[in-house]
């Protein structure tokens, strides 16, 4: 914890608490995301990608049972004596932290996603498709809902340093305005998926590549960048969210593009399913248009670059971590996600392709 207590002028007690605070909060859960739930039902853990569907095919055992490896960020209140930002971690399936989110209930979460987990899977079907995108939303929301809960706890606390309320004001602004845009986002995919609506909000692309042991469901958006005077930032900052008390969520409606992007392996091939907005007219620098005309080394790139500059806690094989390891990878990537992590970097582009070397294509 150096590099905190110096950054934010905390004594060893006061990281503790702080940390203390955070896990606490991580930990409770809340009642079921569904609108509609029929329980009034707390939420057990979702899995972004399914435990017994695309996780079998990242998965594998060499000799602990199934696991994976995922790309883990270190909280900023946590870093440890590594001060590494992002790691990749051995991780067993069942406990999976940075793939698994507090989202629904247990019957809302077997019911609402059955289409994507049982029998055979249309990645072709509308709904289906905005399944994902719905999903991979919840997550972004729960985290940033959970994130704005600390801070305020933090910026409201006596007994903390000056610095460590700064920071957590400073860190819940950007938070609170995606955190809107979500909500809106959120108000729509429920109205075409629960109120009959006709709007499916992003349209899709889906092709299939051959056959790489890795997995990512998120929300992307592009660069963008916004600017808040004081009275809008008092305002953001006190802002309490909760959705369900806005009702009508298209006064927070966002203009930066937005889209989806999921990497969805299965015994042969790999399944990409790519969801975008009107504002979305290209990704990483690859016009939408374009994307089903380019070939495969062009699009394993187009992935590559995705995953370092938009990707949230993608997870993939032993095997395959191994094989980055080899061709000198891992630590390329890991360096990379952070230089890119900051909304005005997403405009470069990274000149590392992780999928180099792998005989792919
Ligand atoms: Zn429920």
């Amino acid at each position: 914890m150096g590099e905190l207590i110096k950054k934010l002028l905390l004594t060893n007690s006061i990281a503790q608490r702080l940390w203390a605070w955070r896990s606490e909060g991580l930990r409770q859960s809340h009642l079921c995301y569904n609108p509609h739930c029929p329980n009034s039902a707390q939420a057990i853990k979702s899995h972004i990608l399914q435990k017994n569907g695309i996780l079998n095919y990242v998965s594998e055992d060499i000799g602990n049972g199934k696991e994976i490896i995922e790309l883990r960020y270190n909280d900023y209140f946590k870093q440890d004596k590594t001060r590494k930002i992002y790691d990749f971690v051995k991780a067993g399936v069942t406990k999976s932290n940075e793939v698994a989110f507090w989202g629904f209930c247990p019957e809302c979460d077997r019911n609402l996603f059955s289409s994507l987990e049982v029998g055979p899977r249309d990645f072709t079907n509308r709904r289906n498709q905005t399944l994902l995108t719905y999903r991979a939303l919840m997550r972004d929301i729960c985290k940033q809902e959970y994130n704005i809960a600390f801070y305020t706890k933090v910026r409201t606390s006596a007994n903390v340093t000056r610095e460590a309320r700064m920071y957590c004001r400073d860190a819940q602004l950007p938070q609170a305005v995606q955190l809107r845009s979500n909500y809106e986002l959120r108000y729509r995919l429920e109205s075409f998926l629960f109120g009959g609506a006709t709007d499916y909000v992003f349209n899709y692309l889906v092709f299939c590549l051959p056959l790489v042991k890795l997995a990512h469901s998120a929300i992307i958006g592009g660069p963008h960048h916004t600017v808040l005077n004081g009275a809008e930032a008092n305002e953001l900052l006190a802002w309490k969210p909760d959705y369900i008390s806005i009702g009508d969520a298209s006064q927070y409606r966002f203009t930066g593009p937005l889209g989806t992007f999921n990497l969805i392996p299965t015994a042969n091939e790999l399944i990409v399913v790519i969801g975008y907005d009107e504002n979305m007219q290209e990704i990483c620098g690859v016009p939408i248009k374009s994307i089903n005309s380019i070939d495969n080394k062009s699009k394993f790139k187009l992935i590559s670059d995705i995953l370092i500059t938009r990707g949230k806690s993608w997870c993939m094989a032993p095997s395959l971590y191994e094989n980055l390891k080899s061709a000198g990878h891992d630590d390329l990537i890991l360096d990379s996600i952070t230089y890119f992590g900051p909304d005005r970097m997403k405009h470069l582009t990274p000149a590392i392709n992780m999928f180099d070397g792998q005989g792919l294509f």
